[in-house]
């Protein structure tokens, strides 16, 4: 199948592309990041997979337009979508779990009164909009022949993590967005559900889980303790779910679900 997949360069999504390339699929592997993007597609190219590299921002439509042409071209129409693209950003997040006036009169600390309404929008457009801008410029190739679409969303979607308002905002918009598109697409054969993986070390998250020493973070032992398989995820242990998904014969019924990937963490109410 021809697999569109944002956010490529990155950690997730490159071993999403890696593994759906030695599956037989063609990866086009989007991202702003285009030295990450063609990295990745090239060691698929000599691992004897097919993929390309396409510079794509999933906030402008003019990009991703472009991008679309590009795989038309090279692949033909989108068959799968997979809207990898996101992540955090300090200016959304609170320096405190609680709130505290000290951190109000403290420069350096951001409460909840300092968050940066430019921040709060990056994050939220980065997650959100940009899961639907793409699946505008992509899914138009699914209406004829059918398709699907795979949202990443995450833990915050079901409970907020403290400190991460915008994205914990954003990611339940796209669990909810994922079963809004579902009902939309329906009757056109193209399904749509999403992954929310639990804690995975990536770059996006590497500071709030490890210090400089490489050890856990304050923040990472209340991730494992509230984990029932006590660990971090493995990239690889997100395929599994992925491959059930875009499989017609494996989940033709299934539309509109986010299916956690997190060692439990979802399950445990702490006690
Ligand atoms: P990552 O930072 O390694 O990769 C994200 C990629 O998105 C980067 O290559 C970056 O260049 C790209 N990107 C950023 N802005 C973009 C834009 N405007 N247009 C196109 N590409 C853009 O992150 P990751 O950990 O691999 O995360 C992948 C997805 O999984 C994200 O949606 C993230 O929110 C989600 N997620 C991650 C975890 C985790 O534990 N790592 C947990 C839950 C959800």
């Amino acid at each position: 199948m021809n697999i569109v997949i944002t956010g490529a360069g990155g950690v997730l999504c490159s071993a999403f592309s890696r593994a759906l390339a030695a599956d037989g699929h063609k990866i086009a592997l989007l991202d702003l990041n285009l030295e990450a993007a063609e990295r990745e597609a090239e060691g698929i190219r000599k691992a004897g997979g097919e993929a390309i590299a396409v510079q794509a921002n999933v906030l402008d439509k003019e990009s991703l337009k472009k991008a679309h042409d590009v795989v038309l071209e090279e692949f033909g129409p989108c068959e799968v979508l997979i809207n990898g693209a996101g992540g955090n950003n300090p200016k959304g997040t609170t320096t405190s779990e609680y709130f505290s006036k000290e951190d109000m009169l403290d420069e350096n600390a951001r409460s909840f009164f300092d968050l940066d309404q430019d921040g709060v929008s990056f994050v939220f457009n980065l997650n959100f909009l940009g899961t639907l801008l793409t699946t505008q410029a992509f899914a138009t190739d699914m209406l004829e022949t059918g398709g699907c679409i795979v949202n990443i969303s995450s833990m915050n979607a079901f409970t907020p993590l403290t400190k991460i308002p915008a994205y914990s905002g954003a990611k339940a918009a796209v669990s909810n967005f994922t079963q809004w598109l579902a009902v939309h697409f329906a009757n056109c054969n193209i399904r749509v559900n999403a992954i929310a993986p639990g804690f995975f070390a990536t770059n996006q998250n590497r500071t709030l889980l490890f210090n400089e020493d490489g050890s856990l973070t304050p923040r990472s032992h209340k991730i494992i303790s509230q984990t029932p398989m006590g660990r971090f995820g493995k990239p690889e242990e997100l395929l599994g779910t992925l491959r059930f998904l875009i499989d017609n014969d494996a989940s033709g019924f299934v539309t509109g679900i986010t299916i956690p990937v997190d060692g439990g963490f979802s399950a445990y109410s702490g006690v």
